[in-house]
């Protein structure tokens, strides 16, 4: 059976990347959407099939509960928009599917969990490098000894922003800025990658304040992990270069991938350099995205937990709450 998804925000990513995927998912189907825009709207609709009465915007969207065409809502918002729409997702009766950050401050994302446990639903966050084919790999390699005692890890994560005006670059929207936005991927691999969750965070934050694009948000932030084995982790994000590098380094070689995050063409070397090259076996789904979609439907079917559910998005986003106010005191911040 597929399960029918709403989608929120038709954007770069609800629009451009997760609406045509739903032609690769097994147990997941397009069935409504929600938009500001109405002209936008009929003519996503048109192209993917999807009924009129099945279109919502951001006042009429707690109409939802009335569709049971609708199992799951996907939220593809601003980040200061997550908590709101999956509380009243969940409040309508449906499971969620929320982008990464999962929100803006730890405090909404305890909301958030405790908005669909009380209602009964799912929630997952859209970390999509958990079903992509690479990481699985990597993870695999890192898990059974290959490269012998794990003793570091190191990523970069960044792009170039453009236009100062984006919601990105407003705190209020995204929470913070290449931390939150692809910093985040660094951090998350460091936890994925390792297998352990960090002890403690050291962070130092360099923006040119007097640069349009950074009046409100951080450009470059640059944390160690601490974890319990001894690993060091270190981790840098920026929004004024691309950088997309995950590396470990085991006491009998290394896990490189380079890019590691991307949509597309991420590549994995395993030893002791770059000269051999993995192609890893196929992910769960026929994309990252279709095994993303489908994981969640899978684990409504089965009534089992998303292995990226809403405490996954919670753990990171206490982690970068903690780096964020290591770089502003200058000291080591231990986690709980
Ligand atoms: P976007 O700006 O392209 O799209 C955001 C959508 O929200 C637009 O359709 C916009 O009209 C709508 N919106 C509604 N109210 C708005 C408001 N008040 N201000 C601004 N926009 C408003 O952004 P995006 O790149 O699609 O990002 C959306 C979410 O997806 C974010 O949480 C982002 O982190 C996430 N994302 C995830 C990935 C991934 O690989 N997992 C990639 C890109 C984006």
């Amino acid at each position: 059976r597929k399960l029918g998804y709403a989608i929120v925000g038709l954007g770069g990513y609800g629009l451009g990347i997760i609406i045509p995927q739903f032609k690769n998912c097994q147990h997941s189907k397009l069935v409504a959407l929600v938009s500001g825009d109405p002209a936008k709207a009929k003519r996503v609709a048109a192209e993917y099939g999807v009924p009129e009465r099945s279109i919502y915007d951001y006042k009429n969207f707690d109409a939802i509960k009335d569709n049971p065409d609708i199992d799951i809502v996907y939220v593809c918002l601003p980040v200061s928009m997550h908590a709101e729409y999956t509380i009243r997702a969940a409040a309508a009766g449906k499971h969620v599917m929320c982008e990464k950050p999962m929100a803006v401050s730890s405090a909404e994302c305890e909301a958030m969990i405790a908005a669909c446990k009380k209602a009964g639903k799912k929630l997952m966050i859209g970390y999509r490098c958990h079903f992509e084919a690479h990481n699985l790999e990597a993870v695999r390699f890192a898990r059974s000894g290959a490269i012998g005692k794990l003793r570091y890890f190191r990523s970069e994560h960044g792009f170039t922003a453009g236009n100062p005006n984006a919601w990105r670059l407003k705190k209020a929207m995204s929470g913070g800025g290449s931390l939150m936005d692809i910093g985040i991927y660094a951090l998350n691999a460091a936890r994925y990658m390792t297998g352990e969750e960090p002890i403690a965070v050291y962070a130092k934050e360099t923006t040119d304040r007097n640069d349009p694009r950074f009046r409100e948000v951080e450009d470059m932030i640059e944390f160690q992990l601490e974890f319990p084995s001894g690993v060091i982790g270190s981790c840098m994000s920026m929004y004024s270069a691309n950088q997309n590098h995950i590396l470990l380094v085991g006491d009998k070689g290394r896990i490189d991938m380079e890019p590691g995050t991307r949509y597309d063409g991420n590549k994995l070397w395993v030893g002791q350099d770059r000269s051999n090259q993995i192609t890893p076996p196929p992910g769960p789904g026929l994309t990252q995205w279709a095994g993303q979609l489908d994981h969640l439907s899978l684990c409504i079917l089965n009534n089992k937990e998303p292995i990226v559910a809403g405490e996954e998005g919670l753990r990171d986003i206490r982690i970068i709450e903690a780096v964020y106010r290591s770089a502003r005191e200058q000291k080591r911040i231990a986690l709980a």
